[in-house]
């Protein structure tokens, strides 16, 4: 799981002694902040991220040693230009704080139950399976996006067989499947979209 990162300010400054730059983004409704400071000497700089806490100060998400970047940026000067420099060094931070900062969807009991059932109809009531990264990578690519659709009547969906803008999804099963729904083709058109 990955929040979505929205831009909101960035300011840089270079002197002859250090560069910085700093970008403020909001993630899951949090003002978050990343900063990099690229000193002379590598002990003092640093490269974190922040996010203002109730308190309205700073709390720290995440961090990365400067051995992981120092090198490859260049001595302090009034000529560099820190946005472009440590922008990528801010890209990877706020990659990493969108991962720490995502909501933890949780399941009802009733969907619980519903996974619990769907094991033991499609293996046995003793079923067991090992999911690896790689059957999920391949499933996120594969089909439609997976829905949970629970009816009025108690009864779960668990399906990739729909395109989202599919009726039976749009209208949380209560209308049928429009007919025009080839996740085939859906996943690959989504590949071409680069999405
Ligand atoms: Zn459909």
């Amino acid at each position: 799981m990955t929040a979505v990162i929205t831009h909101q300010d960035e300011t840089a400054v270079a002197t002859g002694y250090h560069y910085r730059y700093d970008r403020v983004v909001e993630i899951a409704g949090r003002i978050v902040r990343a900063r990099i400071d690229r000193q002379l000497y590598r002990s003092h700089s640093f490269a974190l991220v922040a996010m203002i806490n109730d308190e309205k100060s700073w709390t720290r998400v995440v961090d990365d040693l400067a051995c992981q970047w120092w090198d490859a940026t260049p001595t302090p000067s009034t000529h560099v230009d820190a946005a472009a420099v440590l922008g990528p060094v801010a890209d990877e931070l706020l990659r990493r704080a969108a991962t720490v900062l995502a909501p933890t969807p949780t399941l009802s009991a009733h969907v619980l139950d519903a996974v619990s059932a769907l094991l033991a109809t499609a293996y046995r009531y003793d079923g067991e399976q090992r999911i690896t990264p790689d059957d999920m990578s391949w499933a996120s690519t594969h089909g439609g996006r997976l829905h949970i659709i629970e009816h009025a009547d108690g009864s779960v969906t668990f399906t990739k067989a729909h395109r989202e803008e599919c009726a039976f999804i749009t209208s949380s099963g209560t209308q049928d499947c429009d007919d025009e729904c080839d996740v085939c083709y859906f996943a690959d058109a989504q590949r071409r979209l680069g999405q």
